[in-house]
């Protein structure tokens, strides 16, 4: 249904998350790219944004959901006001998926996560998601391996109810590096007006670095698929991040087929007279 573009595209078949690298200013084409240049490619992927959302919404044939998972500080937030934000708000809606509630943690694990997939025409987005039970949940043992284990299986028959349902689906990994969200937590602790962003849980979680590599590693390898690709984003560099979403989420829009929905006959020749 989609051509999903290659550009930054995991290949579970040859994958090193430790490899890439997070701060690359290297464009779609190859060549290093500057802010400037990518500023401006970023203005224009959002009108076209803009256009192919218009359709997909008065179409109601198709659906784009997009995931969102990273680290502390990974910049989650940020890229979905970016790249999101200039949308029209009647077509797109936002679901963030904390530690679960009692209610949810008395259900199974997509649950809560299957009451926001996306209606038709819209565009969903999932800050954190599903993968959560197969990354804070490996990392700290919430649930024996057993169990986390087979939540790939469960997440990729999900992902392919959802495709087999006219859903796009688009799956960022916002990757920084350790020393970028160093400077990223002493940023929230020196202006007050973020203090509320920080929690010392971070510091907690940031000592767990290497298992989350592990983990977000795994999951990538396990589920990134045909129809529900993993994109690792490299996201030191804020202007570079919102280059490449809008770059990838545009070039799969564009690939989509849509058309205008079918208009009553003869509408050209009416004149409204009075
Ligand atoms: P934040 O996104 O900063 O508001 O933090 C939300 C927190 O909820 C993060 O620490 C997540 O790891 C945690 N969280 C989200 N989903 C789950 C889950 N299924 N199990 C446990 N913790 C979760
Ligand atoms: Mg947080």
């Amino acid at each position: 249904m989609a051509k999903y573009p290659k550009w930054h595209r995991v290949d579970p078949d040859n994958f090193d998350l430790s490899s890439i690298d997070t701060g690359t200013k290297l464009g779609a084409d190859g060549k290093k790219i500057n802010r400037n240049d990518a500023e401006a490619i970023y203005q224009k992927n959002i009108e076209a944004i803009k256009t192919l959302q218009f359709k997909m919404w008065a179409e109601k044939k198709t659906s784009l959901l997009v995931v969102f998972q990273a680290m502390d500080t990974g910049g989650k937030d940020g890229a979905i006001r970016k790249c999101f934000g200039p949308l029209n708000p009647q077509g797109v809606e936002t679901q963030a998926f904390k530690v679960p509630t009692a209610e949810e943690a008395s259900h199974d694990f997509l649950w809560r996560v299957q009451k926001h997939s996306p209606a038709k025409g819209m565009i969903q987005i999932f800050n954190r998601s599903h993968y959560e039970d197969v990354l804070v949940v490996r990392v700290h043992n919430y649930k024996p391996e057993s169990v986390w284990r087979k939540n790939y299986t469960h997440i990729n028959n999900y992902e392919e109810l959802l495709s087999d349902s006219n859903t796009v689906i688009l799956k960022f990994m916002l990757n920084i590096s350790l020393d970028e969200q160093k400077e990223r937590l002493q940023e929230r602790l020196d202006d007050a007006t973020r203090h509320w962003k920080f929690s010392s849980s971070d510091l907690k979680e940031r000592k767990f670095w290497p298992q989350y590599m592990e983990a977000f590693e795994e999951a990538l390898i396990q589920t990134s698929k045909k129809h529900a690709p993993w994109y690792v984003i490299p996201a030191d560099r804020k202007w570079y991040r919102n280059y490449a979403i809008t770059t990838i989420v545009r070039e799969t829009l564009e690939s989509i087929e849509m058309e205008w929905p079918k208009a009553e006959e003869g509408l050209a020749d009416i004149k409204i007279d009075s």
